[in-house]
């Protein structure tokens, strides 16, 4: 008889408490995908059946987490949850001060109004839209230096998010080292598909900007998951633990910016951490002004408990194990049968690539937009798009930009589907893929000024 092959991993968890799921017809899909402008972002969460549009506050928490929600001490100044977050800040990534705020973006703009001056320039590996806006608002230039395999989706080079050291020295060169704003290094770099950074390159970042005075800054918002795929791809860490590369990630950086909703296991909540006194100083007085008090940074007292313990969590070898594995195992299903996807697989998705899914559309008629709401009329399913209309306009000229990649982005919230859901995701892409030939683009017919992935509407061509 043949033997089963052993499995690689199991969900390090059991379920204690359910929320129903709605499938809905074909017809109703139709309906309700003319009425959200073709954009997923505009669907109504009760018309999605699976919802993969993102990993950002999608995380189902635990019955820890939920237990230090009672605990939440909801007062406006010095809140005890503060001092625990806090000391799991310094703990696991081992920055001096912290200033919590409500998400990410809240750290990105604090930051970027305390370091960029208007005429500087920001090097960093592959854009992120809030980041890179922030970036732009405090009056910068954003450059990317990423290495050109990330714009590759084919390429399987296995860090894809390293910067590539001759385009900074060479935009150093340009501008002059007092020009440069600071580094802003993603871990895992989102838009090239949750493709990671080596520990090597870290170092060599670190290493060329110091020696001009260069500050670095981490996007740590997927920092767990980029020190997983340290620990099985790069040379001498195999048996270094998950909370070991996490520090040693950070030691590299001045400080970081934190979407708590990615790696942290929770539905809101983010942070700026670093080592910097005169920074530090300069963040908790602007805090206020625009989130609450630094020792509450637009956070109840219990969302920041649920951070504190999530860090905890999601450090654990056995969650980022299973938490990467189910990707994985969507991504190489889809592999197996011939659907164009991002490779190596990412961190948090698999990405279909829509300019070989859909080749018979051209870049304006939105191969991207156009496949994600195929899916979701196809299964309810509900992803995204990251392709042309995520890259937006020129903040000079106000042309559109034309992304290398056009890709969408199938996000797996942590701990929130099972395999069988994973099967239903995979089957539907399939089937998408199967009437491809058929697939007519779509134009745009209103679209915002800001971050327009968000609200812009289309129509079927
Ligand atoms: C989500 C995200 C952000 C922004 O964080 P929010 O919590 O959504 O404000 C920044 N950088 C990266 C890499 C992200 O994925």
């Amino acid at each position: 008889m043949p033997k089963l092959e052993k499995r690689a991993w199991a969900e390090p968890f059991k379920i204690k408490v359910v929320e129903p799921l709605r499938m809905t017809t074909r017809e109703y899909r139709e309906q309700a995908l003319k009425e959200a402008g073709y954009n997923t972002f505009l669907l109504r969460s009760r018309d999605v059946y699976i919802d993969l549009l993102t990993d950002s506050g999608t995380n189902a928490m635990s019955d820890n987490q939920w237990a230090g929600m009672m605990l939440g001490d909801e007062a406006y100044a010095g809140s005890e949850n503060f001092y625990h977050l806090e000391e799991q800040v310094r703990k696991y990534y081992g920055y001096k001060y912290l200033v919590p705020t409500h998400q990410g973006r809240g750290a990105e703009h604090l930051i970027s109004q305390i370091l960029i001056k208007p005429g500087d320039f920001v090097p960093g590996n592959m854009y992120f839209t809030t980041t890179r806006l922030h970036q732009e608002l405090a009056g910068g230039t954003f450059v990317d230096v990423i290495v050109d395999e990330a714009h590759d989706s084919e390429s399987l080079h296995p860090f894809k998010g390293n910067i590539d050291l001759s385009k900074l020295a060479h935009l150093i060169d340009r501008v002059g080292a007092d020009k440069i704003a600071y580094v802003t290094v993603a871990a895992t770099v989102n838009m090239a598909g949750g493709q990671p950074i080596s520990m090597q390159n870290l170092r060599d970042v670190r290493d060329m900007a110091h020696r001009l005075d260069i500050k670095v800054v981490l996007d740590a918002t997927r920092a767990i998951e980029n020190a997983y795929f340290i620990k099985t791809r790069e040379p001498g860490f195999e048996t270094h633990s998950i909370a070991n590369i996490l520090l040693e990630m950070c030691s590299y950086s001045d400080a970081c910016t934190m979407s708590g909703k990615k790696d942290l296991l929770v539905n809101i909540g983010g942070f700026l951490a670093m080592n910097d006194r005169e920074i530090f100083e300069e963040a908790r007085n602007l805090v206020v002004v625009y989130e609450g008090l630094h020792t509450y940074g637009g956070l109840a007292g219990r969302d920041m408990e649920a951070m504190a313990r999530g860090i905890e969590e999601a450090v654990q070898e056995d969650h980022i194990r299973a938490r990467i594995g189910q990707v994985e195992y969507v991504g190489e299903r889809l592999l197996s049968i011939g659907i164009p996807i991002v490779v190596p697989i990412g961190g948090h998705a698999v990405f279909l690539d829509a300019k070989r899914f859909l080749p018979h559309l051209k870049q304006l008629e939105f191969p991207a937009q156009t496949l994600a709401a195929e899916l979701y009329l196809e299964s309810g399913i509900r992803t995204m798009e990251r392709g042309i209309v995520s890259a937006g306009r020129d903040s000079v000229t106000g042309e559109h930009t034309f992304p290398k990649l056009e890709l969408v982005r199938l996000t797996f919230p942590r701990r929130v589907y099972t395999q069988a859901h994973c099967d239903v995701v995979t089957e539907a892409v399939e089937a998408v893929h199967d009437r491809r030939h058929d697939v007519r683009g779509l134009q745009m017919v209103y679209e915002p000024k800001y971050l327009r992935f968000f609200q812009a509407k289309f129509e079927r061509i």
